[in-house]
């Protein structure tokens, strides 16, 4: 390590209050080692300093290894519901460990595969037929566009394969992924590779007619339609209204489109109720699940399709069948963590706590936030557990900085949180406390004077 580097090192740690026995690190820093040999994702490297060496979580907080404790207010990239390193998830996992870590998932098959299947068509709103397994959202999601093309192909009908999408949508970063995904900075560089599709504008109470038309006129080449419920979180937290996406939904349905809905995010709770989908009156034909699907704790895809899905790809005809699988497909240790999950998620305690959550943020709202004068917190909006809002600073884009600024400040506090450029969100995990949002609350109140006395 050069001397520059343990300066620079000396002086992060510094800022975060850390101990002044280890602000000297003589011993190469387990940061020093990770930015030697790892890329992180949607990390720019070129001005990218030391990531925090994370060494436990408990709850809703992470530990650094200097011993600072961060309230992780977005539950780790949406994943976390319970906590970290909850104990009653973790120990289901070990025994699982015990018994059978792994197996091929084409012939063979286990208890946890099969439980969280059964379980989690009890659950889902549509009431679907199969559970595809996967093992991130972005697979979910392929499987999904690639169940839906071939389904019409099966059926005999060729050149019915184009995907409905909406603008601002994002459902992962893998190439299906991103062609369905809105166009922008994520997708620029690969934008003459993705394949086609067709933008609509998320619903509201002036535009349906036009979207009507565009549907219509599409309709003979149209595969699916693929859409997240309420929230498009990675899009910029934009929500619509579920009245509106039902009447949308009721006229493509009657276009013989099938829907797909991405719950990778809203399912499990974030949105206030299990799925956001629950919300809107028509039935998706697939269904997308991850992130909370394991309580975060262990990559799991899901791809729920209806009884005529599944029938379409019945066939003596061996070209007819799905061939698509993972390696990991259905592990058992992650199916084990999605039940020891949904066991917890389904107690009163944590559906309570989920609506505590948004009593809280609406409290905080009403109360606070929207009190403040010189309008600088902008389009206040809480769905469930998830509370967001523009900082009237800058562009409205991805890419302006406030955010990495309101980042480092919410740092140097014991707070985690990542706004997407100007967009500021909370989307907590469930077992969050009282006084754990309320010093988050009061850090958003003081992003104002924060960032004036930064600058
Ligand atoms: N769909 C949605 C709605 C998402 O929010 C995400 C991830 N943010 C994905 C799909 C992709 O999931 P993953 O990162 O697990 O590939």
């Amino acid at each position: 390590m050069t001397d520059d580097r343990r300066y620079v090192l000396c002086i992060k740690r510094y800022a975060l209050g850390v101990k002044p026995s280890y602000l000297w690190p003589m011993k190469e820093s387990l940061s020093e080692r990770d930015i030697k040999v790892i890329w992180h994702p949607y990390t720019q490297h070129q001005n990218f300093s030391f990531p925090i060496p994370i060494v436990k979580g408990e709850g809703a907080l992470l530990f650094d290894e200097d011993g600072n404790s961060y309230i992780d207010a977005i539950s780790s990239w949406w994943v976390n519901l319970h906590g970290h390193a909850n104990p009653y998830i973790a120990e289901k996992i070990f025994k699982q460990a015990l018994s059978l870590e792994q197996v091929i998932f084409t012939n063979f098959t286990h208890e946890p595969a099969v439980l969280l299947a059964e379980r989690l068509i009890q659950i889902l709103p549509e009431k679907p037929a199969k559970i595809f397994f996967s093992d991130n959202g972005s697979t979910a999601v392929e499987v999904a566009l690639k169940m839906a093309i071939q389904f019409w192909l099966n059926k005999g009908l060729k050149g019915r394969n184009k995907i409905l999408v909406f603008e601002h949508a994002y459902h992962g970063d893998t190439f299906g992924a991103m062609s369905v995904s809105g166009r922008g900075l994520f997708t620029d560089a690969f934008r003459e590779l993705l394949f086609d599709v067709i933008f609509i504008e998320t619903p509201d109470a002036e535009n349906l007619d036009k979207i009507k038309s565009i549907v219509e006129f599409h309709k003979e080449q149209i595969a699916a339609f693929i859409y997240e419920p309420l929230l498009q979180a990675a899009g910029g937290m934009r929500m619509y209204e579920a009245k509106h996406m039902d009447n949308l939904l009721g006229f493509i349905r009657s276009q013989e489109i099938l829907c797909i809905a991405d719950e990778v995010l809203t399912g499990f709770g974030r949105t206030g109720t299990l799925f956001a989908s629950e919300s809107i009156h028509y039935p998706a034909d697939m269904t997308c699940l991850s992130k909370g699907l394991t309580g975060g704790f262990m990559p799991l895809g899901v791809t729920a399709c209806s009884q005529t899905i599944f029938d379409a790809f019945l066939s003596d005809d061996r070209t007819k069948t799905f061939f698509h699988g993972h390696s990991y497909t259905a592990n058992p240790l992650a199916c084990t963590a999605g039940l020891a999950s949904l066991d917890l998620l389904l107690e009163k305690s944590c559906l309570n706590q989920i609506n505590e959550i948004r009593n809280q943020h609406e409290q905080f709202v009403q109360k606070e936030l929207s009190k403040v004068s010189g309008d600088y917190f902008l389009n206040i909006r809480i769905l469930g557990t998830v509370l967001a809002f523009e900082l009237n600073s800058g562009k409205n884009e991805y890419t302006n900085q406030v955010g990495t600024e309101i980042m480092n400040l919410a740092l140097l506090q014991g707070i985690y949180v990542r706004p997407l450029g100007n967009t500021v969100y909370l989307m907590p995990p469930y077992c969050i406390n009282t006084e754990q949002l309320k010093k988050i609350y009061r850090f958003i109140l003081e992003i104002p004077f924060r960032l004036k006395a930064q600058n």
